[in-house]
């Protein structure tokens, strides 16, 4: 087996990890989305800028032919290459940027993330083995990555969009750690017998492993790896203890939270409905009132001014309605145009959909909040409104937050996505596994923001999923906030 970067740090996390792919592939389960890789890719794209003009390495797979083009372009005394490919006994890399001036080289990696870990020094050292190894003089080994403060204004500033961390002294330390750790993997890959590896922190740490489920197969069912609510430091600390069984975790202790979904779990016990606190939540909110809902999307590399690496950015919403008791349900929605800024004319939208100082329902408020008081900065013509609309939401999660409405369906959770089939498990209508293509907020993330690549045909079809979904999102709110009327009034 050749070695690869991303093979080398799996390893480094669990070389049973890495076993599993090289042995057992189909017992993976996916863990990250593709947008992980897109940003990846977009950033690295964009990094590329940091340094001009430079030589690219294409992909092939012939990893043979990219090392020979490397070798090529390396005949340059002074170059800037990208995906510069080496191979070392077995071992393979491609540096994301490398700097040559005469002899010596400085290697770049790049990572879409706005935070340094631990996990992109033992990437960068492997490189650097290599590379040490084939006999190059290195200067630098850096790491590039995104800076979560920094706020686009008119062009991109690239020097301050990146951080560099320079970490040459840390990963030449790190050298025999990589020798040692590859003579690891060479002894245990080839081996027929499954590795053996108790489950640990590095299960979730530094990524998730997308083998959990195979490596957990043979626990009992009701064990604390499906438990919500509890950390996974805590959930690990008392596995190695021995005490993993709900049974057994009734004994410890725990949140009143995590007892209650135990013995709701184990006991089938009745559901809970705090009549008297629902009712006080529901005292709170008045007619006309309103339940609004964002979608939004977020994008590693700023496109549009006042957006920083990762803001969620707002493209669309649905608000259903009642202006006095016993009125219609009335509905509103938005969506942005694709391959536009879509917040100013969702803020105009807005303002113009919801009126003065009504009662606004969101569910877990504080995402919704922050989106309009991020417009409300924006575009100060409209902050009065906006700011008067955020002061005005309350929170549909309250009474789910808080257990005054809880059932054993919930299983720990008051997110919509649980509460929702818990309070209608035979509503096909509020079901969200009955909608077409877009079942989630990262599917419409994803939809939205790869729009402007479809045909305008297959944009027609995104975006009536896309309303659907959206739609759904406040339609539930109002049947959550009936049934809670009504379980007051049972
Ligand atoms: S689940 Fe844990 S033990 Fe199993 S392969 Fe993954 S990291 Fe290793």
């Amino acid at each position: 087996m050749n070695l690869s970067k991303s093979k080398y740090c799996d390893a480094v996390q669990c070389n049973k990890l890495l076993w599993l792919e090289e042995h057992l592939p189909d017992q993976k389960k996916e863990v990250s989305n593709q947008s992980t890789l897109d940003n990846g890719t977009e950033v690295g794209k964009v990094a590329k800028d940091l340094f001009g003009k430079h030589i690219d390495i294409a992909f092939q797979e012939d990893l043979q032919r990219m090392i020979e083009d490397t070798k090529q372009a390396l005949k340059h005394d002074n170059v800037v290459i990208t995906e510069a490919s080496f191979f070392y006994q077995d071992n393979f890399c491609s540096v994301d940027i490398l700097v040559k001036n005469n002899h010596d080289i400085e290697i770049y990696e790049v990572k879409s993330s706005t935070e340094m870990k631990d996990i992109y020094l033992d990437d960068i050292a492997y490189q650097v083995y290599i590379l040490l190894h084939l006999g190059y003089s290195i200067k630098k080994a850096t790491i590039v990555y995104l800076n979560s403060n920094y706020v686009r204004k008119g062009e991109l500033e690239l020097t301050k969009l990146f951080h560099m961390e320079e970490v040459l002294d840390i990963v030449l330390r790190k050298q025999e750690e990589v020798k040692r750790k590859i003579g690891e993997i060479d002894s245990c890959i080839n081996q027929q017998k499954e590795l053996e590896q108790e489950i640990g922190m590095h299960c979730v740490h530094p990524y998730e492993c997308p083998y959990f489920e195979y490596c957990t197969r043979n626990l009992p069912v009701n064990n604390i790896f499906q438990m919500r609510g509890m950390q996974n430091r805590s959930k690990f600390k008392f596995y190695q203890q021995g005490i993993y069984l709900y049974q057994d975790l009734l004994q410890e202790d725990i949140s009143w939270k995590l007892k209650q979904q135990i013995e709701f779990e184990l006991y089938d016990k009745r559901p809970i409905v705090n009549k008297e606190k629902i009712k006080e939540f529901l005292n709170t909110l008045s007619y006309p009132l309103y339940f609004l809902d964002f979608e939004t999307f977020q994008q590693p590399i700023p496109m549009y001014d006042g957006v920083k690496p990762y803001m969620q950015i707002p493209f669309q919403y649905s608000l259903h309605y009642i202006e006095k008791e016993n009125l219609d349900l009335k509905h509103q929605e938005f969506l942005a145009a694709a391959d536009m800024d879509p917040r100013r004319s969702l803020a105009e939208q807005l303002v113009k959909d919801i009126p003065l100082n009504v009662c606004v329902l969101a569910y877990n408020m504080s995402f919704e909040k922050t989106i309009i008081k991020n417009l409300a900065y924006l575009y100060p013509d409209l902050s009065n409104h906006l700011m008067n609309i955020h002061d005005h939401i309350q929170d549909l999660m309250i009474p789910f937050y808080n257990r005054d409405y809880y059932t054993k369906d919930m299983h720990g959770s008051y997110s919509i996505k649980y509460v929702l089939p818990a309070l209608f498990p035979n509503e096909p209508s509020l079901n969200y596994h009955n909608l077409d293509m877009i079942h989630n907020g990262s599917e419409a993330m994803n939809s939205y923001a790869n729009l402007k690549t479809l045909s305008e045909e297959e944009q027609i079809l995104v975006r009536k999923n896309l309303l659907k979904y959206c739609g759904l999102d406040t339609y539930a709110m109002v049947k959550i906030w009936e049934k809670l009327k009504q379980v007051v009034d049972e």
